[in-house]
């Protein structure tokens, strides 16, 4: 039996085979055309403020080589580096739109070590590392570009990744430096920064000069006393006579290197021991690696210090 197709019908056909032809085609050229691939993070550029004071664009895996050239001493481990690299990039990025508020207007970070972090151009560390320049300049290289576009976060946002030289066996709550606690911002124990030449020192100060810093009668430093301890076991307050002062606050105006202190009054001297450099929060430097020579990865030095966070890799799309 024949099948008798109505003109209309068998037109119909014929469009939709035209159709499906016209897809194919479009879809095997589209398979032998580069995808639209997004933008990898070595094209991503940020507005800082340079050590002129003026704003900058720069293309940041470069800037954030001069980073941590510049905060983390170049004959560290691999890894330790690889951790700086990724603490660094974090802490720009969480300071630059669209990731995060910026931090100076338009520009999302300074060069100020004081206020965001420390870097240094190519002349710079010319200057200081002379002959280890290239041999320097290639593991900073090399940590930087390992561990490209990857950055920190805590439940899907950019962390604030604050670091310290050594924190003397226990890193520090947040809180107790700057008033504001932060859940991946906690304290740990840290056995791994005792080769730091600054974990442990001693300074001391005629009893005079002491009162006069603190601002108090010299007959009350012999009866200080610290009212209570935090939780990175330094000291919290401290009583001075009728004055009570946050530990911080003690170890900026005597100059310690950090607020885990102690101290012994002998004759007209008093006598502070620290333990530690640095405010203590966050990543340990010193620690980072210790715990890269004892064949930690960045990603377990970076999850001991920030607790909780994840590492995700960002790209100019994001
Ligand atoms: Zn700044
Ligand atoms: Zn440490």
């Amino acid at each position: 039996m024949r099948i008798r197709l109505h003109p209309d019908f068998k037109l119909a056909i014929a469009l939709i085979a035209a159709l499906a032809l016209l897809i194919g085609i479009t879809v095997f050229l589209l398979k032998l055309l580069p995808l639209p691939a997004e933008k990898p993070a070595a094209d991503i550029y940020i507005t800082i403020i340079n050590h002129e004071g003026e704003q900058e664009q720069v293309e940041l895996e470069g800037f954030i080589i001069g980073v941590v050239a510049a905060e983390m001493p170049a004959s560290f481990e691999p890894e330790a580096l690889a951790a700086q690299a990724i603490a660094a990039r974090t802490y720009v990025l969480a300071h630059c739109p669209p990731w995060g508020a910026a931090k100076h207007g338009d520009a999302a970070v300074c060069c100020d070590p004081a206020h965001c972090q420390a870097y240094a151009d190519q002349a710079a560390l010319k200057s200081r590392w002379g002959d280890n320049y290239d041999k320097y300049y290639a593991r900073v290289k090399a940590a930087v570009l390992d561990t490209q576009g990857k950055v920190l976060c805590w439940q899907g946002q950019l962390i604030e990744t604050p670091y310290c030289s050594a924190c003397g066996g226990r890193t520090e709550n947040a809180e107790y430096c700057w008033g504001r606690a932060y859940p991946y911002l906690v304290s740990v124990s840290c056995p791994y920064c005792r080769a730091a030449p600054r974990f442990s020192a001693f300074r001391s100060f005629p009893l005079s000069e002491a009162a006069m810093l603190l601002d108090v009668p010299e007959e009350q430093i012999a009866h200080m006393r610290a009212e209570n301890y935090t939780a990175g076991y330094r000291v919290g307050q401290l009583r001075v006579g009728e004055h009570i002062y946050p530990g911080t606050e003690i170890r900026s105006l005597l100059g310690l290197n950090s607020a885990a202190f102690n101290w012994l009054i002998i004759g007209d001297e008093i006598y502070f021991s620290t333990l530690g450099y640095g405010h203590g929060v966050g990543l340990c430097q010193y620690g980072a690696n210790g715990m890269a020579q004892a064949g930690f990865s960045y990603a377990d030095i970076l999850a001991h210090y920030y607790v909780g966070t994840k590492i995700k890799t960002i790209t100019a799309l994001d």
